[in-house]
């Protein structure tokens, strides 16, 4: 497979008029998901006034069920273009898109710490903003929220662009952005680099021990969270494992994570000594990861030119022997590629001759396949991993979204290379929903109080041992309103919750109940959203986990306003079903008369007699499990 990394790509385009580059204006995290795929499921980052990929579209061309290849914009197809921004595979092949572009321009990132009464009182604030006159507050926008669970803690990234209308915001966000000569993303990053190592390292924010400052260090903090989950997260406890469990597996049966939790504890003890506030300490031992894992000097070489890459290798071969040559491997495997067929070809005996330059390695895509998932990592269901993996997932956000000004596509939060294998291969289910804006304090009152039972600010043990649920930092994020059918503002703005199960896999299969109780209140609170299989709860996303067992996810329900004009979309597009996936139960309109309630450029015909959405379904509420509606999990 050939991938290109649409962001740095367009960082990297330059022309006369912009020497900048170009960037989308609003994006998700991208893990090489595919931007078809993306677009498919309506993939969003954090934006209220430009939305999710889906919403920034100004044109899709597909493949259609009958052969034939169709563009629609909203100019040509206003009804058809709805459906086709948010068409979960269900309309046809995707084999062109058409953004809207915009020059790269500073962005100002703010990281500030909250309790949990005061990110309640953040959202009620909104809430009532918003159910009295119809307006978002202005410091939601672009914000994101990561909740520390077992601290009670909310991190809350703002973001504000060069370009905002106010001139004295526009010149704070102007003034602390620190110009390199050449903006691209590269140049930028390179510079970076150029601290000395040792000077940075007091800074790198882990556990309580964090501070914000000095800003900028967030892309050199990154090697180390990546060198910490390397060296004490990944590598050696799965080989603990391993030897600990006669059958030389890393495969946990139900009830052994907790065998595995009082193995691991003298390696928990260590991951705190090195989370210890002694900041000589601290200093000597991610130096000494450091120099295991070489990773800073490989980014040095993703970082630079060809050349320059090429001659660091030269000159770490004759300096340090065996280290140069994993600094090697990694540069191949990065951005310049010497062996992997398609993209350059290696000559002369002279294993370097081929490199691209970053440009080129950037334009022409990179060669990767799925990366094989590990076995079910043990120490991920073991509860008293929980803080230390927590306090893990802090550290990555105090990395990657530390106090900083620099260009738009760097500024919003992605998912940095040094974590990106972590997220590759071990086993985990991503589930995210969707709350209308208009309750969103009621609900994350309701879950507050649920999770923490009593005083949500200082947590006891009790409560502590009631999110243990989590591994990673559930992340929240917002968008506006959209008109996509099946996006999921289709309604209302709405307020998102990602979290993420590492314990099923890890655990043999065990079901995660702190977690699945979050699932259920998010899916059937009335509080959290007024549309679903018993008309309460949020919406669920649509390229992630979740989902209820077969038949007891109702569209007609979901999406109550839009349902049936989807419909009308996909008996014009697909008449004959050619694009059905692996879950027909969810695509019906079983009963619904869509031959005569159908307009070709209005949809749904609700008003006309005898048209209404009301899908016959073979299961209801009462044969389907209790809210979040699956067993599977
Ligand atoms: C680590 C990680 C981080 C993520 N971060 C975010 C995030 O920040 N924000 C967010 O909203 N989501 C996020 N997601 C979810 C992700 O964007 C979706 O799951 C996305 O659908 C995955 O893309 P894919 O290429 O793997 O799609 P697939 O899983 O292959 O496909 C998803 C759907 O899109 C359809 N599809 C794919 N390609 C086409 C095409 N060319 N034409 C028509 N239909 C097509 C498929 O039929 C399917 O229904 C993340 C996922 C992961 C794993």
């Amino acid at each position: 497979m050939q991938t290109i990394d649409l962001l740095r790509y367009l960082g990297n385009y330059v022309t006369q008029l912009s020497p900048t580059g170009y960037t989308l204006p609003a994006f998700p995290w991208f893990v090489y998901q595919t931007i078809g795929g993306a677009v498919s499921t309506g993939s969003h980052g954090s934006s209220l006034a430009w939305g999710s990929l889906s919403n920034q579209l100004l044109g899709v061309t597909m493949v259609l069920a009958n052969g034939t290849l169709r563009t629609f914009t909203p100019e040509t197809d206003p009804f058809l273009m709805r459906a086709v921004r948010v068409a979960v595979g269900q309309l046809g092949i995707i084999t062109n898109l058409r953004f809207r572009l915009i020059k790269e321009q500073p962005v100002q990132r703010f990281l500030q710490s909250l309790s949990s009464s005061s990110f309640l009182k953040l959202m009620e604030t909104a809430q009532q903003q918003y159910t009295s006159n119809q307006t978002m507050p202005s410091w939601l926008n672009e914000t994101e929220f990561f909740w520390i669970t077992q601290d009670s803690e909310f991190l809350m990234v703002s973001c504000t662009r060069g370009d905002v209308s106010s001139p004295e915001t526009r010149h704070e966000v102007l003034a602390s952005f620190n110009m390199p000569d050449n903006t691209t993303m590269y140049n930028t990053s390179w510079q970076l680099l150029q601290d000395p190592v040792l000077n940075c390292l007091d800074a790198l924010p882990l556990n309580h021990s964090a501070h914000f400052g000095p800003d900028g260090l967030g892309a050199l903090a990154q090697d180390y969270t990546g060198a910490l989950l390397n060296t004490f997260i990944n590598a050696p406890l799965p080989q603990l494992i391993i030897s600990t469990y006669s059958n030389n597996s890393a495969t946990l049966k139900a009830g052994q994570a907790v065998e595995a939790a009082e193995v691991l504890k003298p390696l928990v003890a260590e991951l705190s000594f090195h989370e210890g506030s002694d900041g000589h300490e601290r200093r000597r031992s991610l130096q000494k990861l450091h120099d295991q894992q070489l990773t800073v000097k490989n980014r040095r070489l993703f970082q630079t030119s060809a050349a320059t890459a090429r001659q660091r290798v030269m000159q770490a071969d004759s300096d340090d022997g065996d280290a140069s040559h994993s600094a090697t491997e990694n540069a191949t495997g990065g951005y310049f590629e010497h062996d992997h067929g398609g993209i350059t070809n290696a000559s002369n005996g002279d294993p370097y001759a081929g490199l691209l330059s970053m440009d080129e390695a950037v334009a022409l895509g990179n060669n990767w396949d799925i990366p094989p998932k590990k076995d079910a990592l043990a120490y991920y269901a073991a509860p008293n991993m929980a803080e230390a993996l927590i306090s893990i997932s802090r550290a990555g956000v105090l990395s990657i979204a530390s106090n900083n000004t620099p260009e738009a596509h760097e500024s919003y939060l992605y998912q940095p290379d040094a974590l990106l294998d972590n997220i590759r291969t071990v086993r985990y289910d991503q589930y995210e929903v969707a709350v209308p804006v208009s309750t969103m304090g009621d609900c994350f009152k309701g879950l507050l109080d649920m999770v923490y039972e009593g005083d949500i600010d200082s947590l006891n043990e009790t409560q502590k041992a009631k999110v243990k649920g989590f591994r990673t930092a559930p992340l929240i994020r917002v968008l506006g309103q959209e008109d996509g059918l099946l996006a999921y503002t289709g309604d209302v703005p709405r307020i998102f919750v990602n979290v993420e199960d590492y314990i099923f896999y890890n655990a043999g299969e065990q079901i995660n109940t702190a977690f699945k109780a979050v699932m259920a209140h998010l899916r059937s609170s009335p509080a959290c959203g007024n549309t679903g299989l018993e008309g309460a709860g949020g919406r669920l996303h649509w390229g992630k986990a979740g989902w209820p067992d077969a038949g007891c996810w109702h569209g007609d329900k979901e999406y109550p306003h839009t349902w049936c004009d989807f419909g009308c979309a996909k008996m014009y597009l697909d008449p004959t079903n050619k694009f059905a996936d692996s879950a027909p139960d969810r695509w019906t309109w079983e009963g619904v008369d869509l031959a005569s309630c159908c307009s070709m450029d209005k949809g749904f015909l609700r008003e006309k007699a005898g048209c209404s959405c009301n899908v016959k379904h073979e299961r209801n509420v009462s044969s389907c499990p209790p809210s979040p509606y699956y067993t599977n999990r």
